[in-house]
């Protein structure tokens, strides 16, 4: 018997697998991981606390966003406030750590598993473990509510500055983006249910740029938690990590594994004073942010202008409650009695 097992050698699953001795299970051949890339690879720098990225695979350094409402506009200036990272090298650069520490079975996809007393069976297409712990870090799930997303990596020229586009035109319960991997090639994309008329919209608006590829994949949307059915440990998008608020997925993924990585013991309770509360703040900013109409969303971004100043001091991509209490001030306090009942 294993004393942890791990499914999915994903970002995820590799960094824990890095920390903390197991044995990992990952349907893919090790040639395979980190493909297809289904990310657009902006990560904050955050992401330092974590890994030391090597400069190779980091492609830019965003310095900022400009927010678009359908009538409104707002610039943030922050310098070195995020990288944009070769999301395929990322992943095989995490597999390598976790190769130091952990053995990874590859082509062993999980079929099931259950609970069986003190241990937890696991049944792959060619074998059966046994393990005291497990960590399920495979991924998104269509049973659970999702939105597709969708992207283009095209010819267009951009200074690093990442470009947030909301409304109900452009897209529906989400945003695009324009995420520039270096100054000619940009990152173009969306998520929402039905991605792909949304996307050519958005394309032909930026004049139908060259396309060179096109990824996508799943964005998991529902409440996130730390624990599965089958005493399954939950990590990564498996759990609904990702931030409901952009659907960046790697740097609380990587958070929550460290976390587990320290022990099994109370993981709940710490996962949910640090990661879970943020992502739980994430989660009401997407309700409170799907509410809004148009008009509303024009709003929003007038309130962002006059709290330009402390967000480019303050903001955060990953922890919102960090920034949100310095925000603090007579407009915002008025906003929010207004808004009251949508935050709820
Ligand atoms: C369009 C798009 C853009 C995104 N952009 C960003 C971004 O800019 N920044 C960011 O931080 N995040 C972004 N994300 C989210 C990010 O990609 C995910 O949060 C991240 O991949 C989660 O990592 P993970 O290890 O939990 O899961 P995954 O990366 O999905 O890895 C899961 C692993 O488990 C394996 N697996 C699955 N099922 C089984 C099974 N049954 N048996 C064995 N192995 C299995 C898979 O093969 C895979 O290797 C984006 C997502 C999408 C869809």
């Amino acid at each position: 018997m294993h004393e942890t097992i791990v499914i999915g050698a994903g970002p995820v699953g590799s960094y824990y697998a890095s920390k903390k001795e197991c044995l990992v299970l990952e349907q893919k051949k090790r040639s395979g991981v980190g493909e297809p890339v289904q990310c657009t690879g902006l990560v904050s720098t955050n992401i330092d606390d974590f890994v030391k990225l090597p400069k190779s695979f980091v492609q830019n350094r965003i310095h900022g966003a400009v927010i678009n409402s359908p009538s409104n506009q707002v610039y943030i200036k922050r310098k070195n406030v995020a990288y944009v990272i070769n999301r395929k090298r990322f992943d095989q650069f995490l597999l390598d750590k976790a190769l130091e520490k952990s053995e990874v079975v590859f082509d062993e996809r999980v079929e099931k598993y259950s609970k069986f007393g003190d241990y937890v069976q696991i049944k792959t297409a060619k074998n059966v473990y046994r393990t005291r712990y497990l960590v399920d870090a495979s991924g998104p799930k269509s049973d659970k509510p999702f939105l597709l997303g969708l992207q283009v990596r095209a010819e267009l020229e951009r200074e690093p500055f990442v470009e947030l586009f909301f409304g109900e035109k452009v897209c529906p319960g989400f945003f695009a983006w324009i995420v520039p991997e270096s100054k000619e090639v940009c990152r173009v994309g969306l998520a929402t249910r039905s991605p792909s008329t949304y996307l050519d919209k958005f394309l032909e608006g930026l004049g139908n740029p060259k396309i060179l590829d096109w990824q996508g994949g799943i964005i998991p949307m529902h409440e996130p938690s730390a624990r599965g059915e089958s005493w399954a440990y939950y990590l990564g998008d498996r759990g609904g990590h990702a931030k409901p608020t952009t659907g960046g997925g790697l740097v609380l993924g990587l958070k929550s594994a460290e976390i587990l990585s320290r022990g099994f013991d109370g993981f709940e309770r710490k996962w949910d004073k640090t990661v879970g509360g943020e992502l739980k703040l994430h989660w009401r900013i997407r309700n409170f942010l799907n509410k809004l109409n148009d008009k509303e969303l024009d709003e929003l971004v007038k309130l962002v202008k006059q709290v330009k100043p402390e967000l480019e001091k303050h903001g955060d991509m990953d922890y919102p409650s960090l920034f949100l209490r310095k925000l603090l001030n007579p407009p915002v306090a008025w906003y929010a009695v207004r808004n009251f009942f949508k935050m709820l």
